[in-house]
């Protein structure tokens, strides 16, 4: 299979492309020819995050507009494209807060444009007509559009409400979780109407290993090897439900491989946190892996700052139907998944350098200002 991955140059979409030409944990089905990276590496898309794959003939990174709708055509065609995992977006909340405009181009219009080149890809290039078109591909399917979401569009949760699965009503609070709302909403009708074959996954808070610094847990190891005070935002009882980025991608690939087109999945790591204390675990971690580094306590380090408005208070996952029906768990606990997170970030400072200096793109961003 050709696949491509919009957003490949992300955080997310890295560890995906990793992953798909890694091949290790890679669900039985999913036959990988040729990946193509379909990113136009903005602030947050990262040549460097895929530079273990420059020189394979496997990998092609196209720096390209997902609104670009021509341009998305041709790189579909081009390269004979089966499968599209979609994971392109803006995805900051703070940013989408201080400004919405660019969160609706890419994850409304940009999703739109996407879904409309590959049902004209299927069709021209003969896919629609073939007698398996619209099944899965463990059904002997020709072709997928998996579309990656996130669980935020199913806005809060009080503390004793059940957690969400594939039935909660969308209710979305942010602009970030609004746009990505519509963009679900536009795989769903681009199934139901065309019958594209379309799969869409909803998944908790991921971290891990090239997630960029501005996102929590990344700004927060870096603060602590500094020793500058970390800002939580309100009392810090906010709960999220973290999931290590390599169990959403083998997730993404488990439903890519054995999905029902027109499902959705939701994916989470069972692993309810307070973000105060997913701080201090942190804390806890560095301290240990980095013994060199004199760490202060959670309490000379934390600072509460003032609450982000429109902040959920509670996200929770129920990921019964991709865990009975796909046979997908999580392999890491937030214990082991922290440790491997922190051990990367000690590891890898000149990627987190590159960054901050503005190298990687030739600009200073002002990270940590
Ligand atoms: P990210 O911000 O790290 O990466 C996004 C990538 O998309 C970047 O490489 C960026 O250059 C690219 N991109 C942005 N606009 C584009 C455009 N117009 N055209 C082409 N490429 C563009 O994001 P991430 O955290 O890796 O998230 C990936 C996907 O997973 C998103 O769809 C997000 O909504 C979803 N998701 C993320 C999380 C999480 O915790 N990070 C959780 C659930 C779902």
């Amino acid at each position: 299979m050709n696949i491509l991955v919009t957003g490949g140059a992300g955080f997310i979409g890295s560890n995906l492309v990793h992953l798909l030409l890694g091949g290790d944990g890679l669900p039985e089905g999913l036959i990988v020819d040729k990946v193509v990276t379909l990113d136009k590496l903005t602030y947050a898309g990262n040549r460097e995050n895929l530079a273990r794959w420059k020189g394979d003939p496997r990998h092609h990174l196209a720096a390209v507009d997902i609104c670009d709708g021509n341009r998305v055509a041709e790189v579909l065609k081009e390269h004979d494209i089966d499968v599209v995992m979609h994971l392109a977006a803006e995805s900051h909340v703070d940013r989408s807060i201080d400004g919405p405009e660019e969160f609706i181009m890419t994850n409304v219009v940009g999703t739109f444009r996407m879904l409309e080149a590959f049902k004209q890809h299927v069709i021209e290039s003969g896919r629609a007509k073939s007698s398996n078109y619209g099944k899965g591909l463990h059904e002997g399917g020709n072709c997928l559009f998996l579309h990656v979401s996130t669980d935020e569009v199913y806005g809060s949760l009080g503390a004793d409400d059940p957690a969400f699965c594939e039935t909660t009503p969308y209710a979305p609070n942010s602009p970030y979780s609004a746009s990505k709302a519509g963009s679900d909403h536009l795989a769903r009708a681009y199934f139901h109407t065309y019958g594209v074959p379309v799969v869409t996954t909803n998944c908790s808070n991921n971290y891990g290993p090239y997630q960029f610094p501005e996102k929590l847990l990344p700004l927060m190891i870096q603060k602590t090897l500094r020793g500058e005070s970390l800002p939580v935002y309100g009392d810090g009882s906010n709960i999220r439900d973290w999931l290590y980025v390599g169990d959403h991608c083998r997730g993404i690939s488990t439903a890519a491989a054995s999905g029902r087109p027109g499902e959705t999945y939701v994916i989470g790591g069972k692993c309810e946190m307070k973000n105060i204390d997913v701080v201090k675990a942190l804390i806890e971690t560095v301290r240990e892996l980095a013994p060199e580094v004199n760490v202060g306590t959670a309490d000379e380090l934390i600072t509460f700052v003032t609450d982000r408005p429109g902040h959920d208070r509670r996200y929770a996952i129920d990921p019964s139907r991709i865990s009975n029906e796909l046979g997908w768990e999580p392999l890491e606990t937030f214990s082991s998944g922290l440790r491997k997170t922190v051990q990367w970030y000690l590891d890898n400072e000149e990627w987190i350098d590159a960054i901050e200096s503005g190298s990687y793109r030739g600009e200073r961003l002002g990270i940590g200002e």
